[in-house]
């Protein structure tokens, strides 16, 4: 019976979590956050027929029913220009239909905070938080993770899923650190109250000169708490209201220059970034609170390298980091994470490790592909 050290309690990191579970194999989860709730991780996370097949692979079935009552309910969406006139031309290709908006297995928009319990829950015993990885060694027929408190952990298996900095991924992979692409990524949430109605039917991408913004309601079915009453009792879900979620993905000089330079508040940029707007956008922009405001410069991984199989693997930004263009970075995380825990389920580690690297690389290679050119469309320039 093997044993694995999952380094990183994201998104990928729990679904093959919760995939291991499931097969009976031995596994703990190192994570550097010291709690589930000790950062906002409320931003909307579409999951596509990839990530739900992923998670329902990996979730106990009553677990994958909460999350799909958990999700947002959504209309059709629509692309439109900075003044709101639609442009039905420039629907990403990437862009799928909401479930429920016409397509049964469409996307479903789920809050990434509450798809974060469900992932955990039933792995309390097993997810040490607090514990940042810092090294890992080779030892005997297994690995050896260091992490920053000195603690030590042993397994026949480490994987990384820690995300767009793994320190792993830099001690073993240097030629595989995420690139700079000149854009920045800004985004939030605003209460539904004022809202411009028309922006809360569904989702609306507006295409502007250098930048691209996302807005999507989220709207729940119920409270969190009823709907976990409804289909597994036990599973603590974060309260989350109502919510509209934004994000701006644009070139760096349209969004305020780089953070270093620059300097300045997020809401600064923000509020520059929505002159020129329909007075409904800038509107829903300046009632953002400014806390959840979060800016990221976007990285992201030229190609997946090829290394000889070991007792060491990736998956997730770990390995392939995208940029947000094509909404793929947590779908194609979730993915890695099924495919991985199937695989180790049917025995060998070094073959089962092999079977998931090859498959891996040709669906990250895939996805990059389709985010570069997708990344292209949303930073046009008019
Ligand atoms: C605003 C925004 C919107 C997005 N929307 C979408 C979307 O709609 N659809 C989509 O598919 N993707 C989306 N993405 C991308 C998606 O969030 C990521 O691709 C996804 O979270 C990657 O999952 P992961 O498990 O690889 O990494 P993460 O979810 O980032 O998890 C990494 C984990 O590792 C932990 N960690 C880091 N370092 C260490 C360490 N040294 N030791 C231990 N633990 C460590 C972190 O605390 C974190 O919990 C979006 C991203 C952003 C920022």
């Amino acid at each position: 019976m093997s044993s694995v050290i999952i380094v990183g309690g994201g998104i990928g990191g729990l679904c093959l979590a919760q995939g291991l579970e499931r097969a009976g194999i031995e596994f703990e989860v190192l994570e550097a956050d010291a709690g589930p709730q000790v950062r906002d991780q409320g931003y909307r996370l579409r999951i596509d027929a990839m990530g739900q097949r992923a998670l329902r692979q990996c979730l106990p079935p009553e677990l994958f029913e909460l999350f799909r009552a958990s999700c947002a309910v959504s209309g059709p969406a629509r692309f439109v220009d900075p003044q709101m006139n639609p442009l039905p031309g420039r629907r990403p290709e990437s862009w799928r239909k909401n479930a429920g908006a016409g397509q049964a297995n469409g996307d479903l928009s789920a809050d990434r905070q509450v798809l974060r319990d469900i992932l955990s829950h039933g792995l309390e015993a097993r997810i040490r938080w607090g514990r940042r990885a810092r090294r890992f060694e080779r030892g005997g027929d297994g690995v050896v993770v260091h992490c920053a408190d000195g603690a030590e952990h042993q397994a026949d298996l480490a994987v990384a899923a820690d995300g767009l900095h793994s320190p792993l991924r830099r001690q073993w992979l240097p030629q595989a650190e995420p690139e700079a692409i000149g854009a920045l990524n800004l985004y939030g949430k605003a209460a539904l109250g004022g809202v411009d109605p028309a922006l809360l039917d569904g989702p609306t991408v507006v295409f502007a000169d250098g930048f691209t913004l996302v807005i999507e309601p989220m709207r729940f079915r119920a409270p969190m708490e009823t709907l976990a009453a409804l289909h597994a009792p036990d599973c603590r879900l974060s309260p989350a209201a109502d919510y509209v979620y934004w994000a701006l993905f644009g070139r760096m000089e349209c969004l305020g220059g780089t953070f270093e330079e620059a300097g300045g508040s997020l809401r600064r940029r923000v509020e520059d970034a929505a002159r020129g707007l329909h007075p409904s956008l800038s509107a829903l922009l300046a009632r953002t609170e400014p806390e959840t405001i979060k800016g990221r410069e976007v990285r992201m991984a030229s190609h997946v390298p090829m290394w000889p199989t070991g007792r060491l693997t990736a998956l997730g930004d770990a390995i392939h980091a995208m940029s947000p263009a094509g909404g793929v970075g947590a779908n194609t995380a979730l993915a890695d994470a099924a495919m991985l825990a199937a695989c180790l389920a049917e025995g060998d580690v070094g073959q089962a490790v092999a079977r998931y690297e090859a498959e891996m690389r040709g669906r990250a290679e895939q996805a990059l592909a389709a985010t570069r050119a997708g990344t292209e469309r949303l930073l046009r320039r008019a």
